[in-house]
């Protein structure tokens, strides 16, 4: 049991009655990245095909969710963005904590 509102996490709030849910009570889990079942790229690593399982791997960014306070149906929509960039240089010490011994 964590302490009361302390919680770090992105809260949804219901547009009718204010009740907050946290994302992994509305999104099922893996539906906003979706799981893809084939990924097929070129000799580059281009992705030239992508295949879902189902429709309902296919990543989903809307949800329909019904209130559990107050019965009301809302909608909500997932922002994600993904960054990509390559490791600092000076991150990386596994080459420099070699020490030779006498
Ligand atoms: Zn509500």
């Amino acid at each position: 049991m964590k302490t009361l509102n302390t919680h770090k996490s992105p809260v949804i709030r219901c547009p009718h009655c204010g009740a907050e849910y946290l994302p992994g009570e509305i999104y099922m889990p893996g539906s906003i990245i979706g799981q893809p079942d084939e990924v097929v790229r070129d000799c580059l690593g281009k992705i030239i095909y992508e295949d879902y399982y189902k429709e309902t791997r296919e990543p989903s960014m809307v949800e329909r969710f019904t209130c559990e306070y107050c019965d009301k149906p809302f909608v909500v929509e997932a922002t994600v963005t993904y960054k990509s960039k390559e490791e600092e240089p000076e991150k990386d010490f596994s080459s420099k904590y070699v020490s030779l011994l006498d």
